[in-house]
């Protein structure tokens, strides 16, 4: 029997992996929802009003051999004994559930700095359907936001309060937008992006007080009182290893260790998502979690895999500008920009990193079709990609959709040209 605790991203793909691969396999997941699988990157849009809750909310597929324990909350693993007692959260019952192997993959919860008056009504984090519900609904009477942070979840959700007309101020500690995504130069262009819409940034700045009696009336920015009607607070998560503490090795954050099997140091415990540190570090995404949880799906079940090094591959988007980037800084560094397509107004801005020996060690771009461009640099990075692969590389091209010289060819050539390469093959 494989027990799964979460049917968050990871938990739902392990299982699917092992439904669709190993059909013989009886799993058991214990969610503590009372809906079976959701999108949490989708709450943006809800809050926005462009798709509805339901919209986000799916069936797992149908399965012979899964059951879904739905409203059960996971409170104690015994890891000697391999069982895993879960409360029924209808109930109050206790149910024991015995394991061969368990995948651990219950996500991270989101993380609020000790401001003073953080706890107050019109305070929100983000991470379910039901906080998308929340604040929507109170965003209807509401006339000004604050929105604490300027990572992916900040910005869109700053994005999604302006388009339903609310003043919206941005308050990031650090010097710019998204920033361990992308560099100062690139956020700019973000900024004035932000600025057009209404949105009103400020970097470098604290949030020192939610100021109200009972609800939020407004806060305390760098020793300045300014009135707000809510509060997003976008201010990362921690992992949720607490029922793993004590059994399996985890690091000073409380991450759990895994190998790139997705193993911890039980050798029967698998964990995935949010709640873990690789060999590689921490990566808090959707896509890592899907390939982590393929791993484990496919080790758990006698099979092998490793995971690769990831590269990070990102991006957000609010409206239809894209923000997106992969790897890390190198040596030399490509700069371009292109037009969308030829008869566009609309740019996108990119930058490459190489080493000496021209192998790409990441990418930045910002506007709209920068997620694709990063996806092509992402594609070649896996497999020890060189520059040269991307400047000349056979890309599609169509005036309705993109520039035949397109952003990614001069951001390649321009660092080709910096490194001063003389031998060519096109
Ligand atoms: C608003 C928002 C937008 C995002 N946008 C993007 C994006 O655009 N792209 C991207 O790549 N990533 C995005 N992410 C991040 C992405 O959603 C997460 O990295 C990913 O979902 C992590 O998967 P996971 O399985 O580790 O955790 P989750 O998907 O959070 O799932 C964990 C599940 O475990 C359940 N659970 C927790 N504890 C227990 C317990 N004790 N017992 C039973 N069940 C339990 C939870 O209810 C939950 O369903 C976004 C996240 C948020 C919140």
């Amino acid at each position: 029997m494989i027990a799964i605790i979460g049917l968050g991203t990871g938990g739902l793909y392990a299982a699917r992996w092992i439904a669709m691969h190993r059909r013989s396999e009886k799993i058991v997941i214990i969610e503590k929802r009372d809906y079976e699988t959701y999108s949490p990157c989708s709450i943006p849009m809800v809050v926005e009003g462009k798709i509805k809750p339901d919209d986000i909310v799916h069936p797992f597929p149908k399965s012979r051999n899964v059951e879904i324990l739905l409203s059960h909350e996971a409170v104690e693993i015994d890891s000697l004994e391999k069982k895993i007692k879960a409360k029924d959260l209808k109930t109050g019952a206790i149910k024991e559930i015995k394991y061969d192997r368990l995948i651990y993959a219950p996500g991270a919860r989101p993380w609020v700095p000790p401001i003073k008056g953080a706890d107050k009504k019109g305070v929100f984090t983000v991470r379910t359907v039901e906080d998308a519900v929340a604040i929507s609904k109170y965003a209807e009477n509401a006339k000004k936001a604050l929105v604490v942070g300027a990572g992916a979840i900040g910005v869109e959700m700053a994005h999604a309060l302006r388009m339903r007309n609310l003043e919206v101020t941005i308050v990031e500690m650090m010097e710019h937008a998204f920033p361990t995504a992308i560099d100062r130069d690139m956020a700019k262009y973000v900024d004035e992006k932000l600025r057009t819409e209404g949105i009103i940034t400020k970097y470098g700045a604290r949030v020192e007080e939610i100021t109200g009696s009972e609800k939020v009336s407004g806060a305390i920015i760098n020793g300045e009182k300014e009135d707000f009607d809510m509060v997003i607070m976008s201010t990362g998560v921690r992992p949720e290893s607490s029922l793993l503490k004590g059994k399996v090795n985890l690091d000073e954050r409380e991450f759990i260790l895994v190998d790139e099997k997705m193993r911890t140091s039980d050798e029967s415990i698998y964990a995935i998502g949010d709640c873990v540190r690789t060999p590689y570090g921490v990566i808090q995404l959707a896509t890592t979690a899907l390939n982590q949880a393929i791993v484990a799906a496919i080790n758990v079940t006698g099979g092998e895999a490793v995971l690769k090094k990831p590269n990070g591959a990102f991006v957000s988007a609010f409206g239809d500008y894209e923000v997106a980037s992969v790897g890390s800084s190198g040596k030399i560094t490509g700069r371009g920009w292109s037009r969308l397509n030829p008869y566009s107004n609309e740019k996108i801005v990119m930058k490459v990193f190489v080493d000496d020996d021209g192998t790409i060690t990441g990418a930045q771009a910002v506007g709209k079709g920068a997620s694709s461009r990063i996806d092509m640099v992402s594609a070649l990075m896996r497999n020890g990609g060189k520059i040269w692969d991307l400047a000349y590389m056979e890309k599609t091209y169509c005036p309705e959709v993109c520039e035949l010289y397109d952003v990614i060819k001069i951001a390649a050539e321009n660092a080709m040209r910096r490194m001063k390469i003389e031998k060519y093959e096109v």
